[in-house]
């Protein structure tokens, strides 16, 4: 008991003991809320709560598995494994594989990710010819979905107008395209699970206690599960902040807070009010900019640190500039602190995606590695996503998306023309892709246009291989069942031929991602087999059996289907820069970040439909940050230079920016240290740093000084504009006008 309570504040304690059955813990970022609700997991535990009865819930699957190895070293190894913790997405899975027979979900039901939900678009598209672009249509299907609307929702109260009409048509195919191919979207898990618990509360009769990270981001549906989670003892604690709620374009609703209190009268809220994670400098500069929003009410934050190094704001004239200045500083901060600073305490954060382009570039030709998180997902490269339908239509061959995928991928002469007439056959016969393929090359259904010899032969192969995949899983021990699978698809495709024949350039890079995807396959296999995947005995419900090897390979790909995870974690090079989007960094904390793009059409956003989500948006990177914050802009991209700053800085807090960089002083270096709580580098580390430095980088334009008993850099970046800056006294407005 004593070491969940070690370390943490009056307030903290306050929330982590409670007796009060619904808590809210309302705090600003850094102020321990994350810390808060792990160790008031713990407490429980240790009060004789029965892990296996607790749901906790995180926004992202790397939060969760922070919070389970935070909870390891509290409660122990085996206590932890019995909760029920993971995202909404990951615990709704939980409960539609384990119980979704009560609602007639089929057991081995496949994972519909974004991806697949777009290709299906596409196809309908093709179908029935809509105008709406797929994109648009996937998401305003999500959108629909989030609020907790089903198709048969959208049938009653959708207008009479052309374009009402057309969406209710495509949302109504995508939901028969789903059902044939027997696959959930993301938005069903939450739906169906909500469904679930509606008609079987028995089911969750054994929860004692549920727990949710970030619920300032919770959007209809997953409130609908919080109360229906919860509903055998009510004893819920939410924590969270509506100056950080981000995701208002994914239908999340700040209203739940206020609504949770309605529906729960006997909620307490205690809020938290210092914050652990940032300097001084950083936290009042954040401060300013979310006070900015007039109608949010006001807060108390205390920093708990020293004023630390001002942050910097810094123009540079263009997307290259501030990519070479990003990277310089970077080598710069590396070398001058000599090991208190390293590749992994920097975050670079972008409001889109679009920006990393030159700032990856920059860092690849620095030599300064870098992982990018958010981004495009290692599972959804063309390599790995292949021989992962391969997978998918091995486990379940009635999803259409996987096969249709893999149907001429090796290239078997199978032309767009087939499998267009295919999918029209299969579609007006109510049958899956699989099932009319096996009935027509059995020639028990016969196609308007017949297949061609070589057509015939190559679907013939493609079904051997699936069927002769099928036996082989049978066989597998189960644990091994993915990776030994992943091996022989490969194999009998001649997957590393194939590869080098299409792509000459990369080839070699891509079968590595082959070979990473096997070796994951063999871990994840072992670590998904652990009770972290399984949900309690109840009393009286009857839960879905396990079926060995195939089990085991559908666990796999849900894994994969559910995950955001760019790369695994284990990675040859241990210190890396992040690259980050801002809405993936939520949560997390690093010693050094830079916000690149900070101009009005990149943050706040040219299409963002609400000022005060991009303001929020923007809170959400600064306090990121513990010890140094950087932001930049190209000017030539802001047609209004300063609007950025009448809309989110006051006119003083600009003043007192640095619009140069930090001097890397001893003073500089022991503040950061300070912050970090690490030891600051020795003198004689120090100096020799500056020594090498100053041979080695006389290209850099830096100018030299002397402060005290030690010379500092101060950088110019060479175009002449820093010089007009630093001049002293002068302001950012006036130096922008002359
Ligand atoms: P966010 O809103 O960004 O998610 P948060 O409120 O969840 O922030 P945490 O991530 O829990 O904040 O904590 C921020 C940092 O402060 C962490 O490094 C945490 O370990 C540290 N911290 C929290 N409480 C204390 C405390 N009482 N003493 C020392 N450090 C603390
Ligand atoms: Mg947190």
């Amino acid at each position: 008991m004593e070491a969940i309570l070690k370390g943490l504040n009056a307030a903290q304690r306050a929330a982590v003991t409670t007796q009060a059955s619904v808590l809210q813990c309302l705090a600003p970022p850094g102020s321990g809320k994350t810390k808060t609700l792990t160790s008031r997991v713990a407490y429980l535990v240790s009060n004789g709560f029965q892990p296996q009865n607790i749901i906790c819930c995180t926004f992202t699957i790397k939060a969760s598995r922070e919070m389970r190895e935070r909870l390891r070293g509290l409660v122990g190894n085996d206590l932890e494994k019995r909760l029920i913790l993971g995202t909404f997405h990951s615990i709704c899975r939980r409960y539609l594989v384990t119980y979704g027979h009560l609602i007639g979900i089929p057991k081995n039901f496949g994972i519909a990710d974004s991806n697949d939900s777009l290709g299906i678009l596409k196809a309908l598209q093709k179908k029935i010819r809509f105008g709406m672009d797929p994109k648009v249509a996937r998401n305003k299907i999500s959108h629909r979905k989030a609020k907790g609307e089903r198709i048969e929702d959208i049938l009653k109260t959708s207008k009479k107008s052309t374009e009402a009409q057309e969406f209710v048509t495509i949302f109504q195919e995508y939901e028969t395209a789903l059902a044939i191919s027997n696959l959930l979207d993301y938005d069903d898990l939450l739906l169906r699970c909500v469904e679930l618990l509606q008609k079987h509360p028995e089911c969750v009769s054994n929860i004692e206690a549920l727990l949710i990270d970030e619920f300032q981001d919770t959007n209809n549906v997953q409130y609908e599960l919080m109360k229906l989670l919860a509903s055998a003892k009510r004893r819920i604690t939410i924590v969270g902040d509506p100056d950080q709620s981000i995701y208002g374009f994914r239908s999340a609703e700040v209203e739940n807070l206020k609504r949770m209190k309605d529906y729960y009268p006997e909620t307490v809220v205690i809020n938290l009010e210092e914050n652990y994670r940032s300097s001084s400098a950083i936290l009042s500069l954040a401060q300013n900019v979310i006070e900015q929003d007039n109608e949010r009410p006001a807060k108390k934050l205390k920093s708990t640190h020293c004023y630390g190094t001002p942050p910097v704001l810094r123009y540079l004239t263009n997307p290259h500039e501030q990519a070479a200045w990003i990277v310089s500083e970077i080598k710069r901060m590396t070398r001058m602190t000599v090991g208190l600073l390293q590749y992994t305490d920097i975050a670079i954060l972008l409001r889109s995606t679009f920006l990393s382009l030159l700032i990856e570039k920059a860092l690849g030709n620095a030599g300064i590695p870098y992982r990018m998180v958010g981004g495009k997902r290692f599972f959804d490269r063309a390599e790995v996503r292949l021989l992962l339908d391969y997978l998918r239509t091995i486990n379940h061959p009635d999803n259409n998306a996987a096969l249709l995928s893999i149907i001429n991928t090796p290239a078997r002469k199978v032309g767009v023309n087939t499998v267009a007439e295919l999918t029209r056959a299969a579609e007006n016969a109510k049958l899956s892709l699989w099932t009319l393929l096996q009935r027509v090359l059995r020639g028990e259904h016969t196609l308007d246009k017949r297949l061609s010899k070589p057509a015939e032969q190559g679907l013939n192969e493609l079904i051997t291989l699936i069927r002769r995949g099928q036996e082989k899983l049978q066989k597998f021990e189960p644990v091994q069942a993915p990776g030994q699978l992943i091996e022989f698809v490969a194999s009998e495709l001649g997957l590393r031929d194939y590869l080098k024949s299409q792509y000459r350039e990369d080839w070699e890079e891509r079968w590595e991602n082959v070979k990473e995807l096997s070796a994951q396959a063999k871990d994840v296999t072992l670590e998904s087999l652990t009770a972290e995947d399984q949900l309690p005995e109840v009393d009286g419900v009857k839960q879905a059996q396990a079926q060995g090897a195939q089990e085991v390979l559908t666990r796999f790909l849900a894994n994969v289907a559910l995950s955001t995870e760019v790369e695994s974690d284990e990675n040859e090079v241990k210190s890396r820069v992040t690259i980050s989007t801002i809405h993936s960094a939520k949560g997390l904390e690093w010693p050094v970040v830079f916000v690149p793009g900070v101009y009005e059409g990149s943050i706040p956003h040219s299409r963002a439909e609400d000022i005060n989500e991009e303001r929020r948006l923007l809170y959400v990177a600064m306090t990121r940050a513990k010890a140094l914050l950087y932001m930049t802009f190209p000017v030539n991209q802001s047609r209004d230079a300063e609007s950025i700053l009448t809309q989110f800085l006051s006119y003083e807090i600009t003043r007192s920016l640095d619009k140069v960089g930090p001097q890397f002083s001893d003073q500089v270096i022991q503040d950061i240290a300070t912050v970090l709580g690490r030891r600051a580098p020795s003198q004689e580390a120090l100096a020799k740093a500056v020594t090498s430095l100053q041979d080695h980088e006389s290209q850099y334009d830096d100018i030299w000084s002397e402060d005290g008993s030690r010379k500092v850099i101060f950088h110019t970046g060479g175009n002449g504009l820093s010089s007009l800056y630093s001049q002293h006294g002068q302001t950012f407005a006036e130096a922008m006008r002359s």
